[in-house]
């Protein structure tokens, strides 16, 4: 299957990583949004939030831990945000779920 995501994770493609365990990466956006803008993401290929189920919701949460720990590393005691864009709609550009961890400015609610 051809999943930059995946590629990223074997390190066949190189990213800035700030995090990683047996399940998680966590590396650098390419393009970043804000001063701080990480993307978190499982080891596992799942597609998007809507493939997730009991089965690999595990992950998840581990997700949020590491999300936790990286904005308090990152100094973001002002705030952050965490978005997952899911499907064409949403914007989803890779088809490989990922959690954008967002922080260092004000942001906009509702988000375009
Ligand atoms: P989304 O549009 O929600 O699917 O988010 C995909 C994100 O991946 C975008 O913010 C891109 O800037 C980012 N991205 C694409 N290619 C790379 C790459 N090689 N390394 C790091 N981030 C990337
Ligand atoms: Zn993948």
């Amino acid at each position: 299957m051809d999943c930059l995501f995946c590629s990223i994770i074997k390190g066949d493609i190189p990213s800035k990583k700030v995090y990683e365990d047996d399940s998680v990466l966590a590396f650098y956006d390419i393009n970043p949004q804000a001063p701080v803008h990480i993307l978190i993401i499982p080891k596992e290929h799942i597609t998007s939030a809507a493939d997730i189920t009991a089965a690999n919701s595990a992950v998840v949460a581990h997700i949020f831990e590491a999300a936790s720990k990286l904005a308090g590393e990152a100094g973001l005691s002002d705030g952050f945000r965490i978005v997952t864009n899911c499907g064409d709609s949403a914007g989803q550009s890779v088809k490989h779920l990922h959690f954008h961890l967002l922080g260092g400015r004000d942001f906009t609610w509702p988000p375009g």
